[in-house]
């Protein structure tokens, strides 16, 4: 059938909609009254029922270079008409090889080279599996501790939920990882409310890491993880000097840093990564979403040479590590990434958030007099909205501004409890902005 008659079914008849079982969704609530998409184009997404919604979340913090981009589409179809599949497990086909060169070349120093995977999740269970094989490689197999925050957020493979911070995540799935510990995270609305750009307090709970140093002891301690910016948790900001604090600590001790650029990465902070535009370089950077621009699924991550070299000194015919994906590098998911990686450079989209983050800042910031509004967050093209909760629960008066502005607004934008966030297309200008704080504050004082 064509793609228009499917549409048509899925958006007719809502007993079409109970196969489906929805990631992170309130299933029955959304097949009640769905919000479904049919296309996309640039900053706008259409609804099934017509509307051009826009879109200000890139999708989920993946569509950096905006939706629908020619040069990636092409890019994908010539592909998968040349070669649909080729293994990467002892063969090989030119384009990862190609693509982590220019990876590469983006990442900071030392970071040189990459590691292919299919998602953020499996992005940090990758991190977490070198972080912990690399110290064994050099006899310090005792090294078996990691470290994550309160309120992180790393996917949701047994590794990423095991070192995230976000109770709904952690607490259907048992005990998890044994041996991890969590660093406080970096919230604090009384001291840092309102803040324009990174918050000025709360370096301090950097040395958190000391004091878990000093209960665990160093030599048990393989690895701390930290979002530079977190988004999941509803946008949570590094005070200024955390993470310099943080990497000075591990280096103090021997510990890998894991900088988990999942949404960061590609521009969304400026520059490429986060680790540049904060100037504080990790051990192990996770990515992926706007790697491929959400096209085709793939995710990368991003090591050290001395993390790679600490691998390569058994006999040569010897697998270095019994790690990877059946679609590790798969050849649709390079030429998105090697498509897309043309369209930030060509069009200047890591500058963007540079660029734009003043006249950004100002205009969610101007929201700060509506109702129920808690405090504003800002960094690069990442915003935050966090509103009170309704005295009836948590998240709800959130859902209903993430409802509103979908149907009454046409504004896509993502709600994580009571906290509105924003992260646009990187393509964005300032009408755009425009149009995404008017719309958002008129959903706000309705919802009042
Ligand atoms: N890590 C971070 C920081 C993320 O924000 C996300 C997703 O939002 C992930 C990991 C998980 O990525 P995925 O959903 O592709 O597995």
């Amino acid at each position: 059938p064509a793609l228009a008659d499917l549409q048509a079914q899925a958006t007719a008849a809502p007993e079409h909609h109970d196969a489906f079982w929805m990631p992170f969704t309130a299933n029955r609530q959304f097949k009640k009254s769905p919000r479904l998409l049919a296309s996309a184009e640039g900053m706008y997404y259409r609804s099934t029922d017509g509307r051009e919604i826009l879109d200000g979340t890139a999708g989920l913090w993946c569509v950096n270079a905006g939706h629908g981009h020619p040069h990636i589409v092409q890019a994908i179809q010539k592909q998968a008409a040349t070669l649909d599949y080729a293994p990467t497990f002892q063969m090989g086909h030119p384009l990862p090889f190609v693509l982590a060169e220019r990876l590469a070349k983006l990442a900071p120093d030392p970071l040189k080279h990459v590691f292919y995977t299919n998602s953020g999740s499996e992005s940090v269970d990758t991190a977490l599996k070198i972080a912990l094989a690399y110290h064994r490689v050099r006899g310090e197999g005792q090294r078996t501790r990691l470290i994550g925050r309160e309120k992180g957020y790393h996917g949701v493979g047994f590794g990423g939920i095991s070192v995230g911070g976000m109770v709904n995540n952690r607490k259907f799935f048992g005990p998890m990882l044994p041996g991890v510990d969590h660093l406080p995270h970096t919230l604090d609305i009384a001291r840092n409310g309102f803040s324009r750009g990174l918050p000025a307090h709360g370096a301090e709970l950097a040395n958190e890491l000391e004091r878990l140093v000093a209960l665990h002891d160093a030599s048990t301690i393989a690895a701390v993880i930290i979002e530079p910016v977190s988004g999941s948790a509803g946008v949570v900001l590094p005070p200024e000097g955390y993470l310099r604090r943080i990497r000075e600590i591990c280096d103090k001790h021997g510990i890998l840093l894991i900088f988990d650029e999942v949404i960061t990465g590609f521009g969304r902070v400026g520059e490429a990564f986060a680790a540049q535009r904060f100037g504080v370089v990790p051990d192990l950077i996770t990515t992926a979403k706007g790697l491929s621009n959400g096209a085709v699924p793939m995710g990368a991550v991003f090591a050290t040479s001395a993390i790679h070299d600490a691998f390569m000194h058994g006999p040569e015919g010897a697998i270095e590590l019994f790690h990877g994906y059946t679609y590790s590098g798969h050849p649709l998911a390079c030429a998105a990434a090697l498509a897309t990686l043309d369209v930030y450079e060509g069009e200047g989209l890591f500058q963007r958030a540079i660029e734009l983050g003043p006249y950004w800042e100002q205009a969610i910031h101007a929201l700060k007099d509506l109702p129920n509004v808690v405090d504003i967050r800002n960094f690069g093209l990442v915003g935050a909205v966090e509103l009170a909760a309704r005295p009836e629960g948590a998240g709800l008066r959130g859902y209903e501004v993430f409802n509103r502005a979908f149907f009454e607004q046409n504004l896509m934008v993502r709600c994580t409890g009571d906290v509105i966030a924003l992260s646009p297309p990187l393509i964005l200008n300032k009408e755009h902005i425009d149009r995404i704080f008017d719309r958002l504050a008129a959903t706000i004082r309705a919802t009042a």
